[in-house]
């Protein structure tokens, strides 16, 4: 690499500064070739819909990365270029810490997902050891699909906490204090790979617009609810990081002056009466184990009264504290993520419910709210399209 390609990877490597739209786009004729085969930029842009000038710019960044070959044609008598998919032997991994998982996902440049699984983790792990727990599953992956270590040219890693983009560094306010301090190079080093890390929640709504039933929306709100609650922000097509790589902290909305000390500091943090970890204590008072999240899960698909009051409250504060920031920047899609994703309409209901309660009613009325289609493999994905996108950006 020479110096002068070197600094220019130093200045890309800040995530974001290429359009969540334009990756979108980029798979959109990644997927249109695969089924129809080599095709001509005007048919491409003619089937997609694109105009002539983003599928010319998207084209020469696939053929910069070897992922199609073009080669000059004549279509009615004019002259045109054909593109064709070439085969694919790089890849990029996505890696999501989670506060007791890692999930590791293998993907082709061109979006198509090679291996995916997740282990679990003893909580309180060490940063460390969960990056070494994920070097070793994407090992026992790449061995299982005859791989070589070398193929992966970039990790995209999610961690749960606040990233502040000038530094590259985990700061406090992460559901896993023993990753605060935590930065890029730390990861790099670990997994001996170059590397983009970003926060979990950012992932997840990027994963929605790239790999997700909400393909190419251009403002789109990202709500995961775990043991913390985050979100992340599509605006314009573009992930939203705000000034520092901080933002979407919606947890920390304040839904009361009296509530309980919530770990930001603050009393009565939409964290502090709806996260996953409340639901838990809430249900789990009496019994001699905590229940677990799935535990939740099942009691409520039964019908179990207390479970579902206590889902529905849940649903109506988070919708209330959504009203606000729906109220602010007006997406057309608000997408919940986390592991109550299979709750559906149970959750929803109250979301709902408490978003027309306080939203304006024409913004209300015009944004719709759905469960994620990605489940809890979206901030991995999101992981994932995060690498192709920084190897998209180095060319
Ligand atoms: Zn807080």
């Amino acid at each position: 690499m020479t110096a002068a390609q070197g600094s220019v990877r130093r200045t890309a490597r800040k995530p974001g500064s290429q359009s969540a739209l334009r990756q979108s786009n980029q798979r959109r004729i990644v997927d249109l070739l695969q089924n129809v085969g080599p095709s001509t930029q005007a048919e491409i842009s003619r089937r997609t819909g694109l105009s002539a000038a983003t599928v010319s710019n998207i084209v020469k960044v696939l053929n910069d990365l070897k992922l199609v070959e073009i080669t000059p044609t004549t279509s009615s008598g004019r002259r045109a270029v054909s593109v064709r998919l070439l085969g694919d032997s790089t890849a990029v991994a996505g890696i999501d810490f989670g506060r007791r998982h890692v999930r590791v996902v293998i993907s082709r440049l061109g979006f198509q997902v090679v291996a995916e699984q997740a282990v679990t983790l003893p909580i309180g792990y060490a940063a460390l050891d969960g990056l070494k727990r994920a070097s070793e599953l994407l090992d026992a992956l790449l061995e299982e699909h005859g791989m070589a270590r070398s193929s992966i040219t970039e990790v995209g890693v999610g961690i749960p906490g606040p990233i502040d983009v000038r530094t590259e560094t985990v700061v406090q306010g992460s559901i896993l204090p023993e990753w605060v301090g935590v930065t890029r190079a730390v990861v790099e080093k670990a997994l001996g790979i170059p590397a983009v890390i970003d926060n979990d929640a950012n992932l997840g709504a990027l994963a929605e617009v790239t790999w997700g039933a909400q393909t190419g929306t251009a403002n789109l709100m990202f709500v995961k609810i775990g043991s913390g609650i985050g979100s992340g922000l599509i605006l314009n097509g573009m992930v939203y990081r705000g000034h520092v790589g901080i933002s979407g902290e919606i947890g920390h909305s304040s839904m009361s002056d009296a509530g309980l000390v919530c770990r930001c500091g603050n009393r009565g943090c939409l964290e502090t009466v709806a996260s996953t970890s409340v639901i838990i204590e809430l249900l789990s008072r009496g019994l001699p184990v905590p229940l677990s999240t799935a535990e939740v899960v099942r009691q409520a698909l039964e019908g179990d009264p207390a479970t579902l009051r206590v889902i529905d409250d849940v649903g109506a504060v988070v919708g209330r504290a959504l009203a606000n920031s729906l109220n602010l920047i007006g997406p057309e899609l608000i997408v919940i993520g986390g592991s109550l994703a299979e709750l559906g309409e149970i959750l929803l209901g109250g979301i709902r419910r408490g978003l027309m309660r306080y939203a304006v009613p024409v913004m209300g009325e015009n944004t719709s709210v759905v469960m994620s289609s990605l489940g809890d493999r979206a901030e991995a994905l999101g992981a994932a399209a995060l690498a192709i996108r920084q190897i998209s950006l180095s060319h």
